[in-house]
């Protein structure tokens, strides 16, 4: 009995078993499976093999064909055997005690609680959004060490009862291996993630397969995972996380954790760039006219950021995810008002981009008024274009903001409108003076009724709030009548002008009438 507790201590096993030669438990000590169920005796007269899960017995078996006196092989993590309906995650070290050969002995460590592997509906697993927050809460943690596993299962996105009830299994088990026992999250039908810890064992491919075994599919498993430990601050890595998972989804197919991990790093350093860019203002601003569509005549301009040669479309998108962008869009602002002093531009007026995340704090407004205190009346001079691309998270607070900025002379137009899903609650309840209509509703404006007749009814509720019109993307003379004789006030697009270095009014290009020189009020 000494050298059996010697032998428990040593392993700091919360289970001890003794073998016989077939691998018969012959004698059990300590704590059964089932934390507040039976103890490990009644394991007594069974195999071993039979009491764990599929995978470890393989292992299983090698270790107790290989086991001699002072010889330990490697620890075992296997799935063992609670009660018929429940197993739980251990690691089984084996070993052979000098007096009490040829008889083998077995310590079990227990990690985590006993889980089901039947369950008959999919358990509710994670969105990316559940995922995010449960890292960031780990990475909060004191020594949080965590680290991201994806799964791939190529073969799991089939409608059939096999492969429902394959992929409630495989949810389950992925639930087990993950931090709390509730960290999967499913990605896509055949793609899942969880958060685990970063030195768990648990070898997940195999008991994903095993699981989809027990429904008779043999199915390919890929998994992977990336390490978070170290990568501090918290909240940009969050950010970085959300941003290189969602790239991530929709690239679809790749290696699931090599393109994460890859996309984590490149976001991580991108995120680096831009933040440096900002700061020494690395960047420069193309101006596009936008004209009344009754005169031709230019009526302001729309300030696009570059950097370097390429658009800004992702950068920016980028710079909202990683919190970036409010002082992107002031420094925006900033060059644009450093046009509208120049010598020779005293009535040209600009429309600046501004994220909707760059309402989500006073910054933004702050700062712009701190930048025209000097001389306010530029503010006349300044239009404001609220993007939708990040949804504006407190829509009260965003309208107090803009409220102060209209009070302050500046206008504000939507962006992009028609085509998020909060267009209409943004026109409901933020202030403003235009509406930009999304270009995408000027690619079939000439064939398609139902678009034109979205623009016109727009237009109509436009003419009640009292907000004018402008439509973008007009690559056309067909798209500037059909737009003209829907209502629409002003327009942008090739037609009228690309985007060039400087708010110079090339000769207008009138839709209807030609009228030089002019230039038009805001009204
Ligand atoms: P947006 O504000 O809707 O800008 C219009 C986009 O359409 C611009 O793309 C412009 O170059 C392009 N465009 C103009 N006319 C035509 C046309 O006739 N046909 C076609 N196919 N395209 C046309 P760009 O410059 O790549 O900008 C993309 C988006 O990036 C902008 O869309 C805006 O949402 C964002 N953005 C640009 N600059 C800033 C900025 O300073 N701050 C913020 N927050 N966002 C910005
Ligand atoms: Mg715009
Ligand atoms: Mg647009």
């Amino acid at each position: 009995m000494k050298s059996r507790l010697l032998g428990m201590a040593f392993a700091a096993a919360d289970t001890l078993l003794e073998l016989d030669a077939d691998g018969r438990v012959d004698m059990a000590l300590g704590a059964g499976p089932c934390p507040r169920g039976a103890t490990a005796e009644t394991w007594c007269g069974v195999l071993l093999k039979d009491l764990v899960g599929k995978a470890g017995q393989k292992p299983l078996a090698d270790a107790l064909a290989a086991i001699r006196p002072n010889v330990r092989p490697a620890p075992i993590d296997a799935l063992v055997v609670c009660d018929p309906d429940r197993v739980r995650r251990a690691r089984l070290r084996l070993f052979q005690l000098p007096d009490l050969a040829p008889a083998v002995s077995c310590a079990i460590t227990y990690d985590g609680a006993p889980f089901t592997l039947e369950i008959p509906d999919a358990p509710n697993l994670l969105g990316v959004d559940g995922l995010l927050s449960l890292v960031r809460g780990s990475l909060l943690e004191p020594g949080g060490d965590v680290a991201v596993a994806f799964v791939d299962v190529p073969g799991l996105a089939v409608a059939d009862d096999a492969h429902q009830r394959a992929a409630a299994r495989v949810a389950a088990v992925l639930q087990a291996c993950s931090i709390d026992g509730s960290s999967a999250a499913r990605l896509a039908p055949d793609r899942f993630a969880l958060v685990r810890a970063s030195d768990s064992q648990a070898d997940i491919a195999t008991e994903v397969r095993d699981a989809a075994a027990a429904e008779g599919l043999d199915l390919a498993v890929r998994a992977r995972q990336a390490a978070l430990s170290g990568v501090a601050p918290v909240e940009p890595t969050v950010r970085a996380l959300r941003f290189a998972l969602e790239a991530c989804i929709k690239e679809g197919g790749a290696d699931g954790a090599a393109a994460f991990s890859d996309s984590l790093r490149r976001t991580l350093k991108e995120a680096d760039r831009f933040r440096a860019m900002v700061q020494t203002r690395d960047f420069s601003l193309q101006y596009q006219p936008i004209v009344d569509l009754a005169t031709g005549v230019t009526h302001h301009f729309e300030a696009l950021a570059r950097f370097g040669s390429r658009g800004p479309a992702d950068s920016i998108r980028l710079a909202e995810e990683l919190g970036l962008i409010e002082g992107f869009d002031l420094a925006v602002a900033e060059k644009a008002l450093q046009q509208l002093r120049r010598p020779g531009f005293g009535l040209t007026r600009i429309a600046v981009n501004v994220s909707g995340a760059s309402l989500g704090s006073n910054a933004y407004v702050d700062g712009l008024l701190r930048l025209t205190a000097a001389a306010p009346d530029i503010r006349n001079r300044i239009l404001i274009e609220v993007t939708e691309t990040a949804a504006v998270a407190d829509i009260e607070a965003a309208a107090r903001r803009l409220t102060a900025l209209r009070k302050a002379g500046v206008r504000v137009c939507l962006d992009d409108f028609g085509v998020g899903a909060a267009s209409l609650d943004y026109l409901h309840r933020l202030p403003a003076d235009t509406v930009k209509i999304d270009g995408r509703f000027m690619r079939d404006i000439g064939a398609d009724q139902r678009a034109r007749d979205l623009v016109a009814h727009l237009v109509d509720l436009c003419a009640d709030l009292k907000m004018t019109t402008i439509a973008e993307m007009i690559e056309t003379e067909e798209q500037a009548t059909a737009i003209r004789d829907l209502g629409v006030g002003y327009g942008q697009g090739w037609l009228f002008g690309r985007p060039a270095a400087e708010p110079v009014t090339a000769a207008p290009k009138p839709v209807a009438v030609r009228r030089r020189g002019a230039v038009a009020s805001w009204g």
